[in-house]
């Protein structure tokens, strides 16, 4: 039994492959969702691959810009 990541519950779950991602998803949370996602996304051969917008993005770290650097002072 592999722990669904959409409910959360041990349950018979598929590996699936959203954004690049692998998910474990029963087939209860996998339903619904492949309906809505029905014709949309794109085909990719070899791997079942489905495409979701995002949903919940993690703010990307920013690297603060160096700021440009006033050049050594010589005495
Ligand atoms: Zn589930």
């Amino acid at each position: 039994m592999i722990q669904c990541d959409l409910c959360g519950q041990s349950k018979q779950c598929r590996q699936r492959e959203i954004e690049g991602k692998e998910y474990d998803i029963c087939s209860e949370c996998w339903n619904p969702l492949a309906k809505k996602l029905k014709g949309k996304g794109r085909l990719k051969k070899e791997r079942e691959v489905v495409f979701l917008p995002p949903l919940t993005r993690e703010h990307e770290p920013t690297e603060p810009k160096p700021l440009p650097g006033e050049p050594p002072k010589i005495w």
